[in-house]
């Protein structure tokens, strides 16, 4: 099954044009196909704004998508996934466990009362998002002697509806981080707007990173600030070109996903 090639130097492409676009990878060499068709839309980014493509790390994203599928990813090469739900990456974790070198990357938001699953089994987590919740994952991965990769999540589109702190809260959130250097800050991280305007779904990468070129000044020393995690399927294109350091990708790599996206974001974003 090969899927039709995406338009590669699309950069005026959407999520909102998504719906249904791509077909369900099956084999090891569907995975392959749609990894090279991923890995060209990036490629023909980079080249329209003079970027290097290794700049840019590509996290396949692996939601709802079951073990046996998830299997073919890691043959065609895929290392560390993506999933929205803390519950259910650590069942993937664990029924994966033969898989040596596959590593785990939280992308969704995460209830403080969960922050021991991440601690436990992750090796990044990016919605990070309240004070609490960086003291308690601190705490519980010092008691497992691990340490974390995070990102901030950002709320640039200011729908009450997002997860992600307001982007004049990040300053004093990072100054108020703990400091004891288990949890290591690697840049930010935001959802754009869910739109089929370009123009808007752009304004929201382009405030992460200048939002990002702004703290970095006063950042506290052992904080990070060199990733930007901005970009899925349907606008990868447009975050790459704002900077994007690592794009977030489900369903031009797994498929279309049946679960509805209200599963996965609060509940009233993904209208239209
Ligand atoms: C699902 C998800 C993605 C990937 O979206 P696709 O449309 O499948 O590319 C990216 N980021 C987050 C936070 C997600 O939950």
């Amino acid at each position: 099954m090969q899927t039709p090639l995406p338009e590669p130097d699309s950069g005026t492409q959407t999520r909102h044009a998504l719906h249904g676009q791509y077909p369900r990878a099956e084999t090891v060499d569907d995975f392959r196909h749609n990894l090279a068709l991923v890995h060209e839309r990036i490629n023909a980014a980079c080249q329209r704004v003079g970027r290097d493509p290794t700049s840019v790390r590509l996290l396949p994203v692996s939601k709802t998508i079951d073990e046996a599928h998830i299997r073919l990813a890691y043959q065609a090469g895929c290392r560390l996934l993506g999933e929205n739900k803390v519950q259910e990456a650590h069942h993937k974790w664990q029924a994966m466990q033969d898989l040596g070198d596959l590593q785990w990357s939280v992308i969704g938001h995460l209830q403080t009362n969960k922050a021991k699953l991440v601690a436990r089994f992750a090796s990044e987590f990016q919605a990070l998002d309240s004070l609490r919740l960086a003291q308690t994952l601190e705490r519980r991965l010092q008691s497992e002697g691990r340490s974390l990769d995070v990102f901030v999540q950002v709320n640039t589109s200011n729908e009450a509806s997002k997860y992600g702190l307001a982007p004049d809260e990040v300053a004093g959130f990072l100054q108020a981080l703990p400091r004891s250097g288990a949890l290591r800050v690697r840049g930010l991280m935001t959802l754009a707007l869910f739109s089929a305007q370009p123009e808007q779904v752009r304004a929201c990468f382009v405030r992460l990173r200048e939002l990002r070129d702004q703290l970095r000044q006063q950042a506290p020393a052992n904080i990070g600030l060199d990733e930007l995690s901005m970009g899925m399927s349907g606008d990868f294109e447009i975050a790459i070109e704002e900077g994007a350091s690592v794009v977030r990708v489900g369903q031009a790599i797994f498929g279309a996903r049946t679960v509805p996206d209200s599963h996965y974001w609060p509940s009233n974003e993904r209208t239209e």
